[in-house]
């Protein structure tokens, strides 16, 4: 597809950014199916090649459309379309310069509303220090709410009848060490993953330190077209990341897979930033790895062995986060099945396992009616056969799942440490 910017844009790296991605697209159609939106409103402008036209038409005309925010906001970035595409478009990106095109649109183009929640989004959800304590006050007053706000709010502890210590994280004894991401919003939601993602790779002989100094990863001001801020959190990251890797720690491990799919893009964030910097930012992408990538699916077997637990099996519907499977997709295909079956776990059959459950960062609160429909139709295709359990490696896709599901939905590591140490 040939596109040339307008003259207003001649002098936008932007803009020719864009341009040079468009061009790999042969509106063949391809990636209509896998497109969740496209699927549920039938619309060629909610199909990655009616997006792909409205940032051709935004470069040409040098200005965004109410339309074509429209249909950008409506897009989840999950990318599933890049996957389906023969012609190796890269969406995502493109659909990040699309973004950061229409927020440099004056201000009125969106409603105060909406500006709002998306700056609140922005500055609150992105900082642990005060989501956490906002998380907190909501489970104190959890019994006082509405039944709509509680479903928000996540009960503390979610281990079921078990009276383990779900936060004890084991001390660091192995001369391997890895440091785990903490993350934003995951501390304040489920601070039983990383804890007992601790627990097993202890296990396994590697101890896992928390990178208490780096924070958000940046995804979520970064699809929200805030790239200024984005760069910031991704700077301060890249600082912490390479002294951890300095300090000793072979590896970056994130578990949460939308985070991991930013953070192993880092190198391209920061393309831009001046060498030095782009180079820290490379090392550190090259350094992060998905906790399924850390974990031998044989070991963890032996493992499980050892521990001579014998129970029935757990019937698990997987749930493949789109930063996972679309996002980290060479590294990480097959991988979490793997280790779950290592565990003992009974897959079942799901449908669609490709569609996006709604989630896609904070998507489910800026396209609530989308998101709803989306999360239906998942849990209709993960719920087909019965499972006992569903699991997934995200946090933003557990606790969208989560609010509607009638069976516990789990990071897959909190289902295997059950398996070991219950
Ligand atoms: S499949 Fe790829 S080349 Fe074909 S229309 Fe979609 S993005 Fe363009
Ligand atoms: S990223 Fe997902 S929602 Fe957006 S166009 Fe591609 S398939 Fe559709």
């Amino acid at each position: 597809m040939h596109s040339k910017p307008a003259d207003s844009l001649a002098d936008s790296p932007l803009a020719w950014e864009a341009r040079d991605l468009l061009r790999s697209c042969v509106h063949c159609g391809f990636c209509l199916p896998a497109c969740p939106t496209y699927r549920v409103t039938g619309s060629e402008l909610d199909s990655p090649r009616g997006r792909i036209y409205l940032i051709k038409e935004m470069l040409e005309h040098g200005r965004a459309t109410a339309t074509a925010r429209i249909h950008l906001d409506r897009c989840l970035t999950c990318r599933a379309c890049e996957t389906a595409c023969p012609s190796g478009v890269q969406y995502g990106r493109l659909a990040d310069l699309g973004r950061e095109l229409v927020e440099r649109q004056p201000p009125s183009s969106r409603a105060a509303a909406v500006r709002f929640v998306r700056f609140a989004l922005a500055r609150v959800a992105t900082r642990r220090e005060l989501f956490t304590p906002l998380v907190r006050i909501g489970q104190a007053l959890r019994p006082a709410l509405p039944a709509a706000l509680q479903a928000l709010v996540p009960a503390r502890g979610t281990g079921g009848s078990t009276t383990r210590d779900l936060l004890a994280w084991p001390a660091a004894r192995h001369a391997r060490r890895m440091a785990v991401l903490e993350g934003c919003v995951q501390p304040g939601l489920a601070p039983q993953i990383n804890a007992a993602a601790a627990r097993v790779l202890d296990q396994l002989g590697i101890s896992l330190v928390a990178a208490r100094d780096v924070g958000c990863c940046g995804a979520m001001a970064h699809h929200l077209g805030r790239s200024d801020a984005a760069l910031d959190q991704v700077r301060r990251n890249v600082a912490a990341g390479k002294r951890l890797l300095e300090g000793g720690c072979e590896t970056i491990v994130s578990t949460a897979s939308g985070c991991g799919a930013f953070a192993k893009d880092y190198g391209h964030v920061l393309r831009h930033a001046g060498a030095s910097i782009s180079a820290a930012g490379a090392r550190v992408s090259a350094a992060t790895r998905d906790l399924c990538e850390v974990i031998d699916p044989a070991a963890l077997a032996e493992l499980v062995a050892a521990a001579g637990r014998t129970r029935e099996p757990v019937r698990v519907a997987w749930q493949a986060p789109c930063s996972l499977q679309h996002g980290q997709r060479s590294s990480t295909t097959g991988r979490v099945e793997a280790l779950l079956r290592a565990a003992g776990c009974e897959l079942v059959a799901t449908r669609n396992p490709t569609l996006c459950c709604g989630s896609a960062g904070t998507y489910s609160i800026l396209q609530p009616e989308l998101a709803r429909e989306l999360r239906t139709r998942k849990l209709d295709s993960l719920l087909d056969d019965r499972p006992t359990a569903i699991a997934t490696a995200n946090i933003g896709c557990l606790e969208h799942l989560r609010q509607a599901s009638p069976v516990p939905v789990r990071h897959w590591i909190e289902i295997v440490d059950s398996i070991l140490f219950a």
